[in-house]
């Protein structure tokens, strides 16, 4: 392990999507991070995932003079799971770092990454010690999700972390031979292992620009890891179907024992729909839990590719097609 050489080589691997106006805040803040560390050396793996605004002019501009520049343009907006999973593999660095544009994963907290490295972990992840730059709403729902997920999924991730770490190259490629197409990074992060270590950092606000997140999106990227590495909502339903039988068995006897003491009386309407009501919701909700695993092992099964590459700018110059 060479990790004190004088010359490390740092990926930083950036999906944007409509960022034109955070890119050279983000570039000029990194360069001005490493400005004084001779022992970094930087490789810029910035993805365009799909961007409708000058985004990816913007990066070509930067380019021009800027060798240190590599712009995978993707054909479409792919989301940012599938964009780091281009950027990941375009990367050439000794170490990789997936960083967002919008200076909310702060660089300086790189320099102490790398030294926990060189100290011989091969993750180092940074973790949020609070989420004030979060609404109230986006904190909530963001502590359900992992309370939820880690009760039932394995493995467990690690709460107010989020893709910001430093990778060691050999993580990076060993989360390239995982095959799944519906890809969870933060799971798939959690599931490689190795050594890791952590840094505490306060995650600031947004410097330009809005975030590509909504409640929706959230929502569905929520549902994407817990179904990613759980099966529990599947199995959970045997259990609910049991325990409403059981519960109804008994009911019965009561009725039964109800009409041996009273005899018959007529109410029992209500009773009656609510009890149609509940079990008929209940049924649709497990028919849904199947509905959503049967449609990713269908998705999978397609073994689409997870992204599609449109054009790769290296060195100011055009390469692939
Ligand atoms: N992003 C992306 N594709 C998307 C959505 C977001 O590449 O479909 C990028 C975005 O440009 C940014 C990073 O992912 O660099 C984080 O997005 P954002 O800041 O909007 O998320 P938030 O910080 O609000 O969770
Ligand atoms: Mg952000």
């Amino acid at each position: 392990m060479n990790r004190n050489e004088t010359s490390t080589l740092l990926s930083l691997v950036i999906p944007v999507f409509n960022e034109a106006e955070s890119i050279d805040l983000f570039v000029d803040e990194v360069q001005r991070v490493f400005e004084n560390e001779p022992t970094v050396r930087l490789e810029f793996v910035f993805v365009n995932d799909g961007s409708t605004d000058t985004t990816l002019e913007t990066l070509l501009s930067r380019q021009q003079n800027d060798k240190r520049i590599k712009i995978v343009d993707l054909s479409r907006n792919f989301g940012k799971e599938a964009a780091l999973t281009a950027g990941l593999s375009a990367a050439r660095g000794d170490i990789i770092v997936p960083i967002d544009v919008d200076l909310q994963d702060p660089p300086e907290l790189i320099m102490e990454m790398i030294a926990r490295w060189r100290e011989g972990y091969e993750v180092v992840v940074g973790r949020r010690i609070n989420r004030d730059s979060d609404s109230w709403a986006k904190r909530k729902s963001a502590n359900s999700f992992y309370r939820i997920h880690n009760l039932i999924a394995n493995p467990k991730l690690p709460e107010n972390v989020g893709d910001f770490r430093l990778m060691d190259c050999r993580v990076v490629r060993a989360l390239e031979t995982l095959p799944e197409s519906r890809r969870f990074m933060k799971g798939l992060f959690s599931w490689v292992g190795f050594r890791t270590a952590y840094v505490d950092y306060t995650r600031p606000e947004r410097v330009a620009g809005t975030s590509k997140f909504n409640g929706w999106k959230l929502w569905n990227f929520a549902l994407e890891g817990m179904t990613s590495f759980s099966t529990v909502p599947l199995r959970i339903w045997t259990y609910l179907g049991f325990i409403v039988s059981l519960a109804s068995f008994f009911y019965a006897a009561v009725i039964a024992v109800r009409v041996l003491i009273y005899g018959i009386d007529l109410p029992g309407y209500a009773s009656l729909i609510v009890a149609i009501f509940f079990l008929g919701g209940l049924q649709l909700i497990g028919i849904g839990v199947i509905g959503e695993y049967l449609g990713r092992a269908y998705i999978e099964s397609k073994r689409r590719p997870v992204y599609l590459v449109r054009q790769v700018y290296e060195q100011g110059e055009a390469d692939g097609h």
